[in-house]
């Protein structure tokens, strides 16, 4: 019987540590959820060369100068390989 609750014991203990890696890993996966791509990684550039296609128009922009997806400043001008068309 005292194996039996030793045995009992021990997989209570391997469940709640199981539990608490999983909830730890879900906030670091909800902490890097939050994180910005770089600049480079989507060839941002501050003055956009594709007609009607800019950082002004784009479904990520947040006015003044910030993005919703992409780190650092961001110009209204400016324009990178994930844009998107502001839905009307
Ligand atoms: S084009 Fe859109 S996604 Fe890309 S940097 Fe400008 S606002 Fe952000």
């Amino acid at each position: 019987m005292t194996d039996h609750n030793e045995e009992m014991k021990s997989r209570r203990f391997i469940i709640k540590a199981g539990a608490l890696v999983a909830a730890t890993a879900g906030v670091a996966l909800a902490g890097s959820a939050q994180a910005k791509v770089p600049q480079k990684g989507v060839q941002y550039v501050a003055k956009s060369v594709k007609p009607n296609q800019n950082c002004g128009n784009c479904s990520n922009f947040i006015a003044p100068n910030a993005c919703k997806v992409v780190d650092g400043q961001i110009a209204p001008t400016g324009y990178c390989m994930i844009w998107a068309p502001k839905a009307r």
